[in-house]
């Protein structure tokens, strides 16, 4: 095997272990988890994600904020972050709440962490994958246009630094509440043919 088709070999190898349109994200890093792709970018993010829940008083974002770093440093720990948020008896949490609290959480930390990722290895374009499932916390009651544009934006290209402009603002997959969408690099030395042949 030549050094270019070993490359290639790799490559290939990395496109389907990263990416799956039919999984979510954070299946992959449960393979093999980075702890260190938690960075302080994606803290401060899950900071101010806390900080968005509604109905949730102020003195428990701290709590909140720890146990989603440590399921994200556990490589999205969706039932640990359930379960603590559960356990700070918060007046009205139910567990099918917590679990949409966690699942937000993770999404929104695995949409930057994925970013970060995608940038790290210099990839600058990625395509919008949209899972098949709703864009909707509850799909019984839609959240406006949604679901509908994560629809249309499937297969698109978008640049991993800017994200795809959809519903009058920037965004990326699985960023916004109940998306579960998630995306795919696009990778010039595979994506623009050359190889095709080999
Ligand atoms: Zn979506």
């Amino acid at each position: 095997m030549t050094m270019v088709s070993k490359f290639i070999e790799a490559i290939k190898c990395f496109r389907q272990n990263t990416i799956s349109p039919a999984k979510p994200t954070y299946d992959v890093f449960a393979v093999k988890f980075d702890p260190s792709v938690v960075t302080e970018t994606v803290k401060a993010d899950i900071r101010k994600n806390v900080g968005l829940i509604e109905c949730i008083p102020p003195e428990y974002f701290d709590r909140i904020y720890d146990a989603a770093v440590q399921a994200e440093i556990a490589g999205g720990d969706l039932h640990a972050l359930s379960t603590a948020i559960l356990h700070l008896n918060i007046d009205g949490m139910t567990k099918k709440r917590a679990k949409r609290v966690a699942l937000t959480l993770n999404s929104k930390a695995t949409a930057v962490i994925t970013r970060e990722r995608q940038q790290r290895l210099g990839i600058t374009e990625a395509i919008w994958l949209y899972s098949g499932a709703p864009c909707d916390i509850d799909p019984k009651k839609p959240q406006g246009n949604q679901d509908a544009s994560h629809k249309a934006a499937n297969g698109k290209r978008f640049r991993v630094a800017e994200g795809m402009f959809l519903d009058g603002k920037w965004t990326w997959p699985g960023n916004e509440d109940g998306c579960r969408c998630v995306s795919r690099s696009v990778i010039p030395a595979l994506d623009d043919g050359r190889y095709n042949k080999l």
